[in-house]
């Protein structure tokens, strides 16, 4: 597969051709609407109207789930084409209106089409892969709620997102009802976290927990806030990205009652960063919510430390804190999207001190089996000695460190006869 081209570093803009398509609005008169339209929007959705193309719900009731909508914006490879014709019963195809229009039409290297079209290579298995990498589901006391680490929990509210992302971990579980979790077993989760005191941090994912409607998820926030010992709520969510148009007054508004609330949002390519996440994460980040970026590292997508900068540097000029890249996942049908380890501490090794300091991520290997988050960095140590270690830098240029005279300093602690402190200490 060819890594993704510089083109596709860039956004179609109002007016302008790409590939076969005319992009078609042109800049509304109000302010605000002029930051909601301007991404080109395919000519098949050319009848609609503005309002209705930055209505959410519309968006999603027009999600593209089947190769015939698809192939009428999208010149299909034969590889995407059997992708997609075997795509069923496993992974649904969906698709939002707003994401397809960012797909390059002509090019399969397109980072937004490899994200979000079935290849065929998702029918290959390799030997590695497994259904549950993370083995959630053996950590699961109760159904919907997965407890791997002693103060914090996972919430899976829902099975549905927006765009069925092709290297999705919980493949086993989303798109296959689309619906939320239960009254009954959202009352099992509070009487479960009820006495479990010890956890103080509940992250709400699914699916997409931003999917559900306003009273539907503030319900949820407002029976977990009102639990005394849960100190802060999270939200991990790809919508902002993917449906952007769900973020909206009223939700923030909703959102802001629930404070100390912070939202992951997963961030693939530059490319995702159009005028409307711009607007999105602006009002997510004037709600007071700390916004954090978390990325999966994709083969042919993101894993050439140039793409990986400016990913990084745009993030943080929309208020979002590059948080983690994520190794992706042994999931079965994703050996495709997987890079090396080395690449990921390459592309680490890049960032890091040749950028902003808040735009380096954690690098991390979610380990199979449910041993969780392990970070990986390059290794910055040349050497340690007796009282020293030898360290580079960025540049490669090596330094060394003293470490503290720990002995001598004892010894001055507890009194003892000066003669007994070994002179020199230090290598
Ligand atoms: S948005 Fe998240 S949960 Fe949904 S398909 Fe993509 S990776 Fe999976």
């Amino acid at each position: 597969m060819e890594p993704a081209s510089d083109s596709n570093l860039s956004v179609p803009q109002r007016g302008m051709r790409k590939g076969s398509q005319l992009y078609l609005f042109s800049l509304p008169v109000e302010a605000e609407r002029s930051e909601e339209a301007k991404e080109g929007i395919p000519q098949v959705w050319k009848g609609v109207s503005e309002k209705e193309w930055n209505d959410w719900r519309w968006q999603l009731r027009h999600r593209i789930t089947t190769f015939e909508q698809l192939k009428e914006i999208i010149e299909l490879t034969p590889e995407e084409t059997e992708g997609i014709r075997h795509s069923k019963g496993r992974l649904a195809l969906a698709v939002t209106p707003y994401f397809t229009s960012l797909m390059d039409p002509v090019n399969p290297n397109c980072p937004i089409r490899r994200q979000a079209i079935p290849r065929i290579e998702e029918i290959h298995l390799s030997k590695s892969e497994m259904v549950d990498p993370l083995s959630e589901d053996n950590h699961s006391p109760v159904p919907g709620l997965v407890h791997r680490y002693p103060d914090r929990v996972l919430l899976l509210v829902t099975d549905q997102c927006a765009v069925y992302c092709r290297y999705c971990t919980r493949r086993r579980l989303v798109g296959s009802s689309e619906r939320s979790i239960t009254q009954g077993n959202f009352e099992e989760v509070l009487k479960y976290l009820k006495t479990h005191r010890k956890v103080r941090d509940v992250l709400l994912s699914g699916g997409d927990p931003l999917l559900l409607e306003n009273e539907r998820l503030e319900e949820m926030l407002s029976r977990l806030r009102a639990l005394p010992h849960i100190e802060i709520l999270r939200i991990g969510t790809r919508v902002p990205v993917t449906l952007p148009q769900r973020i909206t007054g009223g939700l923030v508004r909703m959102l802001k009652k629930y404070h100390p609330l912070m939202i992951s949002i997963h961030f693939t390519h530059p490319k995702e960063i159009t005028d409307q996440v711009r607007r999105a994460c602006s009002e997510l980040a004037d709600g007071g919510f700390p916004l954090g970026s978390q990325t999966v590292l994709l083969k042919g997508i993101n894993d050439k430390p140039y793409i990986m900068k400016k990913l990084v540097q745009e993030l943080l000029k929309i208020r979002v804190r590059p948080y983690y890249i994520y190794q992706c996942d042994l999931v079965m049908g994703t050996e495709h999207f997987r890079t090396s380890v080395a690449t990921g501490i390459q592309i680490v090794e890049k960032l890091r001190g040749h950028t902003t300091g808040y735009a380096v991520p954690t690098y991390v290997v979610d380990a199979p089996g449910g041993g969780g988050k392990i970070p990986l960095q390059p290794d910055y140590v040349v050497s340690k000695g007796r009282g020293k270690i030898v360290l580079r830098n960025y540049e490669g240029k090596v330094f060394e460190y003293p470490e503290p005279n720990i002995i001598e300093f004892k010894k001055a602690r507890t009194g003892a006869d000066e003669k007994a402190v070994p002179k020199k200490v230090m290598a």
